[in-house]
C-alpha cells in the first residue's frame, strides 16, 4: 500500500515524457524556497528556458521526433545544474530553473553554458540528426518582485526579448522590459 501511494505521488509531481519535475513540483518547490529567502535573506535566481522554433522542428521531423528532443533537452537540463536547482518542465517545450543562493551574474554564465550545449546537440531521429537550440530569460528575486508569479513574469519578459534579438541567446530580466516590451497573452496558471 505504501508503495502505491509512493507511486501515485511519484506520478502527481513528475512529468511524463522526461520525467523532470513537473509544473506543480515547480511551483511547490518555488514556495519553499520563496519561504526560506523570506525569513533568511538570501538570492534566488529563477532561469526560463524555451526550445527555440519548436513547432518547426515538429512539422519538419514529426511529434515523436520532437519528444525525443525534448528529452535531449531535459537531460541536458539534469546533467549542467546543481542538485539544489529545482529543474522542471514548466509544460510544452518550456522549463524552469530555481537556483537557489545565486546572483545575476551566476545565474547568467550557467544559463549560457546551458544555452552553449544544446547548440551542439545532435538527436538521433530515423537515420537523421536534429540540431536545436534554446532561448532562456533570468530574473532574480527582489523586495519589489513579490511572489513567484511575479519572478516568473519577468524570467518570462526577458524570455521574450532574448526571442525577439534572434533566439539561441539569453536575457536578463531589467525595469526597462517591463515597460517597453508587450508579452503576448499567455495562460501562466493554466494545469
Ligand atoms: P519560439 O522560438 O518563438 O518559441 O517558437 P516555437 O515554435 O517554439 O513556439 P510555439 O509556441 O509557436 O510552438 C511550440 C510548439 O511546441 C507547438 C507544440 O506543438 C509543440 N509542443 C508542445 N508540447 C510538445 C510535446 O510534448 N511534444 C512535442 N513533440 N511538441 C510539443
Ligand atoms: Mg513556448
Ligand atoms: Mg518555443
Amino acid at each position: 500500500k505504501r508503495a502505491a501511494t509512493e507511486k501515485r505521488r511519484q506520478a502527481a509531481f513528475c512529468d511524463h515524457l522526461t520525467s523532470l519535475a513537473n509544473r506543480r513540483a515547480f511551483f511547490e518547490a518555488a514556495e519553499v524556497e520563496l519561504d526560506r529567502a523570506a525569513h533568511t535573506p538570501r538570492q534566488l535566481a529563477l532561469i526560463v528556458f524555451d526550445a527555440d522554433h519548436f513547432k518547426h522542428i515538429n512539422d519538419r521531423y514529426g511529434h515523436p521526433a520532437g519528444d525525443r528532443v525534448l528529452c535531449d533537452l531535459a537531460n541536458t537540463l539534469r546533467d549542467t545544474f546543481r542538485a539544489v536547482d529545482t529543474v522542471a518542465r514548466l509544460g510544452g517545450e518550456e522549463f524552469a530553473v530555481l537556483l537557489p543562493s545565486t546572483g545575476i551574474e551566476q545565474a547568467l554564465l550557467v544559463a549560457d553554458r546551458l544555452r552553449a550545449q544544446v547548440a551542439t546537440r545532435l538527436v538521433a531521429a530515423d537515420g537523421l540528426e536534429i540540431a536545436y537550440t534554446v532561448s532562456a530569460g533570468v530574473a532574480i528575486l527582489d523586495d519589489q518582485a513579490g511572489g513567484i508569479d511575479a519572478l516568473i513574469k519577468r524570467a518570462d519578459e526577458a524570455l521574450y526579448h532574448a526571442k525577439a534579438h534572434g533566439r539561441n541567446r539569453v536575457a536578463e530580466w531589467t525595469p526597462e522590459l517591463s515597460t517597453h516590451e508587450k508579452l503576448p497573452q499567455r495562460s501562466r496558471n493554466a494545469g
